[in-house]
């Protein structure tokens, strides 16, 4: 059989610990047996981050504004264990962080949905993915604690030196105070991201705020969301047969607990915080998340939602079997394959991408799967395999 040919290369991002060891595994036995991998890489492990001093992951999202398409492996954001365990000459920014600055892109995270594993909520039965904006509010927020009675005030010192000044609170004892921001451009950023992905992937986007009591604040992601829609999106939407939803986040709330999933949510950055979470713990598993970066200028950058899974990397070393879920990774793979497609005009490379996830859950549903699934599932007597064996039963169907 002729291997499937990729004319434009796609950039590859390898990472840390037992992901890195299924990354290879999964090239060697799902990928390259089947296709001319054409891939741009890049060593995003930790070690050699160290030894390039981070450039690397420059490099990684400068080479993926060029070739507009990506795949990450999980990497280790070091912390102060690492920096023994390494040997690190600093402790190197968040791999995720540094690319996101660099392509300025909004994460969606979406639950890989299988027969077996039952989400919570008994009424999603597609998958519910979540958008969450990646800027400003209380994640750069500056807070103070009042010690006692006085009054504080909001100042904006235009480059004029007007003032306009809103008081936020008259203290009559202590108490504590909180200032946060965002910008426009953000905002805009962020609508177009979720609009294109809702165009990309032909579902409904639902965004929501509490408008209602944040009139100027929440009120202007509502406002900046309806006139970038109106004015843009429309018509699009309308020929793609796909609503654009807005309401209150209470409300939103209660719809999805009563809905069947099957759209985006966009949220702003601590309601996707805390959502996301709640949606990936539902859906039953973190090595069933997929995630990706879309920037509002079209660039995509795939990955699992989980990261390195360190203990099970400890146990690999003292050559102890794993059970390590590939799920997430491969379908990072497979949505690059399938994007890398779609922009090429390679409808072999597309077919793939949709075959190798069927031949991914087609495993899990005939009841052979990692250990983590096989403690939720549904399944009676589930097989559990370990981290090669899973793959190679995912081989065997393809
Ligand atoms: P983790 O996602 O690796 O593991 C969290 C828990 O989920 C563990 O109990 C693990 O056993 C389980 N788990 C996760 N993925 C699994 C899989 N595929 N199969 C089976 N079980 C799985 O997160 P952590 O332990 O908090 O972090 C480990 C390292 O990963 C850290 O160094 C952290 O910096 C990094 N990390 C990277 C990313 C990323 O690159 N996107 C995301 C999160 C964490």
């Amino acid at each position: 059989m002729a291997k499937i040919k990729m004319a434009t290369p796609i950039v590859e991002m390898d990472g840390d610990e037992m992901t890195r060891i299924l990354w290879k595994m999964i090239k060697e036995n799902l990928l390259e047996p089947f296709i001319e991998l054409n891939t741009e890489y890049y060593d995003l492990g930790l070690e050699h981050r160290n030894e390039t001093n981070d450039q690397v992951t420059i490099d990684s999202a400068i080479a993926t504004k060029k070739y507009k398409v990506a795949v990450k492996c999980a990497t280790i954001t070091p912390n102060a264990a690492r920096m023994d365990e390494y040997d690190l000459k600093e402790m190197w920014k968040s791999p995720n962080g540094t690319i996101r600055a660099i392509l300025d892109g909004t994460v969606f995270r979406a639950p890989i949905v299988v027969k077996g594993i039952e989400p919570c909520v008994k009424n999603w039965k597609k998958p519910i993915t979540i958008a969450r904006h990646a800027y400003g509010d209380v994640y750069k927020g500056s807070e103070m604690k009042i010690p006692a009675a006085g009054k504080v005030e909001l100042v904006y010192t235009a480059e004029d030196g007007t003032q306009t000044k809103e008081l936020v609170h008259e203290f009559d004892g202590p108490g504590i105070v909180q200032g946060m921001h965002n910008i426009n451009s953000s905002i805009e950023s962020f609508a177009r991201s979720c609009f294109n992905y809702a165009l990309d992937t032909k579902q409904d986007l639902w965004f929501a705020t509490k408008d209602t009591i944040s009139k100027k604040y929440d009120h202007t992601f509502k406002d900046i969301f309806q006139e970038i829609y109106d004015a843009e999106y429309d018509g699009k939407f309308k020929e793609a047969g796909i609503e654009y939803f807005y309401t209150l986040i209470d409300d939103a709330v209660a719809r999805v607990m009563k809905s069947e999933g099957g759209y985006i949510w966009a949220c702003k950055n601590y309601d996707g915080d805390v959502m996301s979470d709640m949606v990936s713990s539902a859906f039953g598993s973190l090595a069933m998340m997929t995630s990706v970066l879309v920037s509002p200028d079209g660039y995509y950058e795939y990955e699992a939602a989980h990261g390195t899974v360190q203990r099970h990397y400890y146990k690999h070393l003292k050559g102890e079997e794993t059970s390590t879920n590939s799920v997430a990774t491969i379908f990072a793979w497979t949505g690059a394959l399938r994007k890398r497609g779609e922009m090429d005009g390679n409808a072999e490379l597309m077919e793939f991408a949709d075959r190798l996830d069927k031949a991914t859950i087609d495993t899990i549903e005939a009841g052979e799967m990692t250990k983590d699934l096989a403690l939720i599932t549904t399944i009676e007597n589930p097989t559990v395999l370990n981290s090669e064996e899973f793959i190679k039963a995912i081989a065997k169907r393809l």
